[in-house]
């Protein structure tokens, strides 16, 4: 799955050249750095890449989530519809700007239900985040739509599925404005870092300035830049950047490496007719970090990941359900709330409000869900083998299933 798999010389020579000149900072010291511009380098890599016309480092995919949300205008009660099955990371984004997180429900494409977005937009609706989560992506026609009808924002948090992409267009590019991570398990890395992605100008350069205290970055001397609006330092550093450019040149390596790791974990578990797979609304534009798949009920998904705990091959394996991370079923801190200092009272009203709220949808399908991650490492045989013993896994608990109801 992610690009620290692969890591060596490539980002070693990156990294050096920063080193060369001791200037670790992206902005300014232009006589020491001898032309060496790292970030500016990796974001025209990221245009060229992605086909965007702009793109932002920041210091996180969190922090490029809230810098593109207060750039796109999005501010205190506004509400941002969100799906239920995510990173914390999007409901914090939409927090740290002063919004609310409106949470609704997923289906088996993972991402967030059309028909649910619908009957969630009130007259506070101000944006569309969908997730693109585990490498493959929303059904952007059917979000794109909803939000033209109903002229709302739609912003795309494809921080998980990098190089993935719909009908053509890279994840990240297609809505008002995207976010990417380079987190250190993300596709590609850079240990910590992110970018907003998009093909607005207003967007690009309000994320430019906010996510450096507001500067113009109009001169070449900083410290006469001037300060139109108020802004953060999430800025990204040179050492950083410089092992995101040598990460990016490898992307299309790590993507086809994953994807024929993929197709061949599939077709073994596809033997299986009691597993069904994820649907992908654009099968073609997978980026196949990971291989999510259902069982028929809960029990029997419950039953298969003891049993393949039990044969110690459940690590790259990951039940969701239960995940303190990634689902809303365990996201207590977020339902209190439980916050360091007072939220607006608007924030609170509508978090508390999450403990009462039926995700009964989302359940039905993340209770049956696994995915397993797909590494850039395995070798063929690695595969079949990883294969076989979770097939035999898999087997035993539905051969257990099907006695215990013929004997009922
Ligand atoms: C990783 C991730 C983020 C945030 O990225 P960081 O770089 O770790 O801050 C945001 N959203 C999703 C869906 C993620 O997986």
């Amino acid at each position: 799955m992610p690009g620290f798999e692969l890591f060596g010389e490539e980002e070693r020579k990156e990294v050096n050249d920063v080193l060369s000149t001791g200037i670790l900072m992206r902005y300014g010291f232009e006589g020491p750095r001898k032309g060496i511009w790292k970030s500016r380098e990796l974001e025209e890599a990221i245009c060229s890449q992605f086909g965007c016309k702009y793109a932002q480092l920041t210091s996180s995919g969190t922090s490029a989530l809230t810098t593109a949300l207060c750039a796109l205008g999005i501010g205190s009660g506004d509400e941002v519809i969100m799906p239920s099955f995510t990173f914390v990371a999007s409901f914090e984004g939409v927090l740290s700007v002063g919004a609310i997180p409106v949470l609704v429900d997923i289906d088996e494409t993972l991402t967030m239900n059309p028909e649910a977005v619908r009957q969630a937009i009130s007259s506070r609706t101000k944006a569309v985040m969908p997730v693109h989560m585990c490498g493959s992506m929303a059904d952007l026609d059917s979000l794109l739509e909803i939000c033209k009808e109903n002229k709302l924002i739609l912003m795309e948090d494809a921080c998980q599925s990098i190089g993935a992409s719909y009908k053509g267009r890279y994840l990240g590019t297609i809505g008002h404005a995207g976010a990417f991570s380079f987190d250190f398990v993300k596709t590609i890395t850079c240990a910590e870092g992110g970018a907003i992605l998009t093909n607005d100008h207003d967007i690009y350069s309000k994320s430019d300035g906010f996510s450096d205290h507001g500067h113009d970055h109009k001169g070449v001397d900083r410290g006469a830049d001037l300060h139109p609006f108020i802004g953060y330092n999430f800025r990204i550093s040179e050492l950083h950047a410089a092992v995101g450019l040598a990460q990016i040149r490898k992307l299309d390596k790590f993507l086809s490496i994953q994807k024929k790791n993929h197709r061949h974990l599939k077709k073994l578990l596809a033997q299986v007719p009691e597993i069904s797979f994820r649907s992908i609304p654009d099968p073609e534009g997978d980026s196949c970090t990971f291989l999510s798949w259902f069982l028929p009920t809960e029990a029997i998904t419950r039953a298969v990941v003891s049993e393949m705990k039990e044969q110690n091959i459940l690590a790259g394996n990951f039940y969701w359900y239960d995940n303190n991370w990634h689902y809303i079923r365990k996201w207590d801190h977020l339902k209190q709330p439980s916050t360091l200092n007072l939220l607006h009272e608007d924030q609170r009203t509508a978090l508390q409000k999450l403990q009462q709220k039926s995700f009964a949808n989302s359940d039905k399908i993340m209770s049956r869900c696994i995915s397993t991650a797909i590494n850039l490492s395995w070798n063929e045989e690695q595969i079949e083998e990883k294969g076989k013993k979770m097939l035999t896994a898999i087997r035993k608990v539905l051969h257990q299933a099907s006695t215990l109801q013929a004997s009922i």
